[in-house]
């Protein structure tokens, strides 16, 4: 077994991981990550690359200054009885330093947030804007030869493995065939990409979650980071020096052999929490009884490693959070077999809330706000089955928006509808009664239901469940659309005419919240609560700061920032600033 020296092994190329990698990099350590998977980036590489960040100095510029108090007030009362505000704060107190940090000394870039506002504009405290961050869009061709080391994008939620930017860019794709400057807009991009595959074989303009590795991958590579992929982590090592006793390091299976990494300063576990952990899922997860009832939308090489070295090291689980995980609807998509003969699993993030969509149990009824959360979402059909029923709705649409939105991995026009149906992801019927008998839903109660919500689309008012009342809904919806169909709701439209279309969602999630117990410094805490030297956890291998709540989008990849950001300035006894 031969040995490698560095001040820090990171374990997982996530945010969480790369973030603490850079971080220290800058403050003069070592760096090696590891990566079980052959490219890096994990899930935080198919995600939106939204990133919470109360504060931040984009905003701020913007004339959206606010004290912590505010964002401090809205997790108090989002969070209830599993508010901490000693992390809380520690959380807003470096977000916007280490924003600024990365954008005055890295390759990464920002977009901001400043319209988006948190999910429940009922809370106090919630904004309207101001809170949020985004990776900007990133030249694929910075990262050199190393591009093919980086994981592309979901296939599914791509056009030819080209990532769309949500936001404006989404709207004109939306648009393409309705708006001149949205169509003028499209074909250069598709053009561009095109393009890009005949030279590189893969589209170079980085949006999103892949835009925010490539920006920590190429700052890593700056900063001296060596990231080594096919490397998974085996075990922990320990031992002891004139500190005491503490992790010194950890044991990887490397394509060369198995070697032994030595790191002076500690070890950070960021691989990506257990959303593939068939074990840990049964026992966290009460919908998946035997592990399996749950389809995470999350990179399949995230089976719970992290939390398993952490507690082999004596690293304890919070098992108390209000959700284990990040819930989703999640679709099953036959078209796309993996590797491994499953299918790829779609999350339904963006259709959900557009206007003339509905979702309903098999009992034909509607259970839910669709223009919620998907976390809420989830909750919402979690509590309105019955106990040991499958957890399974239908998302239920008609022609006219099928074509225009598309739903979940169907897309819209000029995108061919038949191989989605020809493989049974998509169902349809020529009328709700037919629909109704493909699917296995309550006929009449469907066609009752769609009636109800009909009348209430036209007249503007969800009475049921308040659908496009909040900020967020607005944000969810489409209201130039609805407003030239002269529907007053930017969140409702009727079911009108035929062919009638339903694609049916099963639990999921885009990542796990239930994580080891960390203090604000990102060190892991052992059963007294003490943080065992050497060790610290990142992103999803850290117990979520939001205890199991989803208070707003990006609730993960900003923490896994932050925390990342402190804990490398912790290791080197640094105080956090830019
Ligand atoms: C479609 C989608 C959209 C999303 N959008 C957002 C968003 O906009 N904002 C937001 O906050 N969240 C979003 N999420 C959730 C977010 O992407 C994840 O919560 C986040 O990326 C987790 O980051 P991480 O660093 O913990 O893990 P990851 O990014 O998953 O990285 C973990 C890495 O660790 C590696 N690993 C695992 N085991 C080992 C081992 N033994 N040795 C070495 N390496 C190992 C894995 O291979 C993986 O590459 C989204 C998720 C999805 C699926």
């Amino acid at each position: 077994m031969s040995d490698l020296q560095c001040d820090l092994l990171v374990i997982g190329s996530g945010a969480g991981g790369l973030s603490a990698a850079v971080t220290a990099a800058h403050l003069g350590l070592k760096v090696i990550v590891a990566e079980k998977d052959p490219q890096f980036g994990g899930t935080t590489a198919w995600s939106g690359g939204w990133m919470w960040l109360p504060r931040n100095p984009l905003a701020v510029e913007a004339g959206i200054v606010e004290p912590i108090e505010e964002p401090l007030a809205y997790l108090r009362h989002e969070l209830g009885d599993r508010f901490d505000e000693a992390r809380a704060r520690a959380f807003l107190e470096a977000a916007p330093r280490m924003v600024e940090f990365f954008r005055s000394k890295t390759a990464l870039r920002f977009i901001d947030g400043n319209a988006i506002p948190d999910f429940h504009g009922r809370t106090p405290h919630a904004s309207l804007g101001g809170r949020s961050l985004c990776a900007a869009p990133f030249d694929g061709r910075r990262l050199g030869k190393r591009i093919a080391d980086l994981k592309p994008p979901l296939p599914e939620t791509t056009l030819w493995g080209m990532g769309i930017a949500s936001g404006a860019e989404l709207r004109h794709f939306f648009n393409a065939f309705r708006k001149p400057a949205s169509l003028w807009y499209v074909t250069k991009r598709v053009l561009a990409h095109w393009k890009d595959l005949l030279l590189h074989r893969r589209g170079m303009r980085l949006v999103n979650g892949n835009a925010l590795v490539a920006g920590l991958a190429v700052s890593a590579f700056e900063a001296g980071v060596e990231i080594r992929i096919n490397c998974p982590a085996r075990r922990l090592l320990r031992g002891s020096d004139e500190r005491g006793e503490r992790v010194t390091g950890a044991v990887l299976a490397t394509p060369e052999g198995v070697i032994e990494v030595r790191a002076r300063c500690g070890v950070v576990l960021a691989c990506g929490g257990f959303p593939h952990d068939e074990q840990r899922k049964r026992a966290l997860l009460p919908h998946a009884p035997t592990g399996r009832e749950h389809w995470s939308a999350a990179s399949r090489s995230n089976t719970g490693d992290g939390l398993r070295l952490g507690e082999t090291a004596g690293g304890c689980v919070a098992t108390d959070g209000a959700q284990a995980a990040a819930l989703a609807p999640v679709s099953l998509v036959p078209l796309v077999p993996r590797a491994d003969g499953s299918f790829a699993h779609f999350p339904h993030l963006i259709e959900r809330g557009k206007p003339g969509l509905i979702a309903v149990t098999r009992r034909g009824q509607r259970f839910t706000n669709e223009a919620d959360s998907y976390h809420d979402f989830m909750q919402a059909l979690l509590a309105a089955l019955p106990a040991g029923e499958p957890v399974q709705a239908w998302l239920v649409c008609d022609h006219a928006f099928m074509r225009h939105y598309g739903l979940g991995a169907a897309k819209p026009a000029p995108m061919p509808l038949g191989p989605m149906l020809a493989n049974g992801y998509v169902k349809r019927g020529t009328t709700l009664a037919d629909l109704a008998r493909v699917c296995g839903i309550d006929g009449d109660a469907l066609r009752k239901t769609v009636q109800r919500y009909n009348a209430q689309a036209l007249a503007g008012k969800d009475d049921d469940f308040a659908k496009g009342e909040t900020p967020y809904n607005h944000m969810q919806g489409d209201a130039p659309f609805a407003a030239e169909r002269g529907w007053p709701n930017p969140c409702m439209g009727p079911l009108e005419r035929g062919p009638f279309y339903a694609v049916k969602v099963v639990a999921g999630s885009l990542g796990t919240f239930a994580g080891l117990k960390t203090n604000d410094h990102a060190q892991v805490l052992d059963a007294q609560g003490q943080p065992i030297a050497g060790l610290y956890a990142g992103g999803n291998d850290m117990n979520s700061m939001m205890a199991g709540h989803y208070p707003s989008g990006g609730i993960t990849l900003g923490p896994a920032m932050t925390f990342g950001f402190l804990a490398a300035h912790h290791m080197t006894g640094g105080e956090p600033s830019p």
